[in-house]
């Protein structure tokens, strides 16, 4: 059955799959050595020339979409900045793209949108960066919003593995979805080779297994020990970084994502949420926030109306929110 979003999924795969393969480059040639120098420059070659191609495609194929995504090139503009531009600029080249520096920051620059009324792209072109620095999960995440809904979502997870236990080697992964249509994974290699992905049918929260990020500054790892334990989970977590977690919810393999605010100012953003969430709520799952409400993607560039962010199968996420709650009560009054 074909998709009234087939066009606009079509670009986001050819987009996201070609980012992807710059990230791989980068990461490849320059990461390794980067992570022992404590030096972010990879990540963010990679992020900006990921953010360039990317908003060059949206912009060829839908010229009046705003698109509101995590980088802006200020500061490439200046010369102290020079060879780091540089960089970015042959690495966008390198993807088969003619390009200048002009045309990286200004391609970059669609990316300043603040508002999502009527349709609107989010996008994170590295999610999950601190992956990426470690040779772990790290994701290229691309959503379209229309009118507050999610209606198309692409993650690219170039270094998860078809299923969590095997060799990474053969790792890459393509994940996809549309508003009326089921949610699929290919591999990154083959986007063509769809097959359609489903939620775990785990009912009991105490056969549950669960994940979060690796980052403890991004959520409570202390709060959702104490939920696991409240709910009977004994399994311990699964830690990735990035919208993996969101990709590992929706193809079975974890049954619950916890993001719990470690801070009560932070609110987050719509690009870290709004590809994984489309995913696994096509893939039979649920998506809210700590309170158990739906995610409003209508705000702009944050989630205002929300904080922290619960992931489940659907069945267990009455019982999950539940907990979330509870714990989350008495940690404030305590
Ligand atoms: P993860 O890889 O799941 O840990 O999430 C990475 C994302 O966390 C980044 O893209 C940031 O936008 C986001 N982030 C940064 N600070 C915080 C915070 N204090 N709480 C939640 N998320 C955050
Ligand atoms: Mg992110």
């Amino acid at each position: 059955m074909s998709s009234r979003w087939e066009q606009e999924l079509q670009t986001a795969v050819e987009a996201v799959v070609a980012a992807a393969a710059v990230c791989r480059l980068v990461q490849s040639e320059l990461a390794s050595t980067a992570l022992e120098k404590n030096d972010r420059s990879p990540v963010t070659v990679a992020d900006f020339a990921a953010q360039a191609l990317i908003c060059r495609a949206l912009r060829s194929a839908f010229p009046q979409d705003p698109i509101i995504a995590e980088e802006d090139a200020a500061d490439l503009g200046d010369p102290a900045n020079a060879p780091f531009a540089e960089r970015i600029v042959e690495f966008v080249r390198r993807a088969g793209v003619a390009a200048d520096l002009d045309d990286v920051r200004q391609w970059i620059d669609l990316g300043d949108a603040a508002r999502s009324t009527g349709r609107v792209w989010a996008l994170d072109p590295v999610d999950g960066t601190k992956g990426f620095l470690r040779g772990e999960q790290y994701a290229v995440a691309l959503g379209l919003i229309v009118d507050g809904r999610l209606r198309v979502a692409v993650l690219a997870c170039p270094n998860l593995p078809e299923r969590l236990a095997t060799e990474k080697a053969a790792a890459g992964r393509l994940f996809g979805a549309t508003e009326d249509g089921p949610a699929w994974t290919a591999p990154l290699s083959a986007p063509r080779r769809r097959a359609t992905i489903r939620v775990s049918s785990t009912p009991r929260p105490q056969d549950a297994r669960f994940c979060e990020s690796v980052e403890s500054g991004h959520s409570s790892h202390e709060l959702a020990a104490r939920i696991a334990r409240l709910l009977g989970i004994t399994r311990p977590p699964v830690r990735l970084d990035s919208q993996a977690k969101y990709a590992v919810v929706a193809r079975g393999e974890a049954d619950i994502y916890l993001r719990l605010p470690v801070r009560r100012d932070y609110r987050e953003k719509i690009w870290d949420h709004a590809a994984g969430t489309l995913i696994v709520e096509r893939a039979g799952g649920r998506v809210s926030d700590v309170e158990g409400r739906p995610l409003d993607f209508s705000r702009g560039p944050r989630l205002d109306g929300n904080r922290g962010v619960v992931v489940t199968n659907g069945a267990l996420h009455d019982a999950v929110i539940t907990a979330v709650r509870r714990v989350m009560r008495e940690s404030h009054s305590g």
